[in-house]
């Protein structure tokens, strides 16, 4: 599709970061080119307007999207933040790294109970971010309308640990 090939032109492979042998998806060109951003905001704004309440933004890209999108829709923006940066009273949850484990955090008073949420990052790939911020809404007493990523790197099989929800990706490689 037009949307699908204007993000794909716009992505960098950068090779062996953050170490040696992964291929990073860098999104700094897409962020950077003014229409391109937002004709993609636009893009996915039009495909939830109405159906969710509010906008979670999973640390850091989704930051930078899920306030674009949030702004577009008038609705507002939850983030979902790495260990320890939330100033509030907040939930946790623990995900298995390929060596070690990370730790991310939403504020426990985020959402009003039964909020429809829309869940918004950059890349899919393991998939164990999205689960793990799917659980923190949950916990937090809303509901996750659906998953929207930009990018879904499907070798690593990230959907299948979020069978329980909608997932979409504008481009998938
Ligand atoms: P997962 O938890 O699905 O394995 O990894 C997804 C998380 O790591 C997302 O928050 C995403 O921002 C980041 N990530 C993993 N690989 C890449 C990549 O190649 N490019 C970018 N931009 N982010 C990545």
């Amino acid at each position: 599709s037009q949307i699908s090939d204007l993000v794909a032109g716009k992505l960098r492979d950068i090779p062996d970061f953050p170490k040696p042998g992964v291929v990073f998806k860098d999104f700094t060109p897409l962020f950077a080119d003014g229409p391109a951003l937002r004709e993609l905001v636009r893009d996915i704004a039009q495909r939830y307007a109405g159906s969710v309440d509010v906008i979670v933004g999973i640390e850091a890209r989704g930051f930078i999207l899920g306030a674009a999108v949030a702004y577009e829709l008038g609705l507002g923006m939850v983030p979902v933040r790495k260990a320890g940066k939330l100033p509030g009273e907040t939930l946790r949850e623990s995900y298995a790294l390929e060596y070690g484990t990370a730790e991310i955090e939403v504020h426990t008073d985020a959402f009003q109970p039964g909020q429809r949420v829309l869940v918004i990052d950059d890349v899919l790939a393991t998939g164990g971010t999205a689960e793990a911020t799917a659980l923190l809404v949950e916990r937090a007493g809303a509901k996750v309308a659906a998953i929207e990523v930009v990018l879904e790197l499907s070798f690593l099989e990230g959907r299948k640990r979020l069978a329980h929800h909608p997932v979409n990706a504008i481009l998938t490689v």
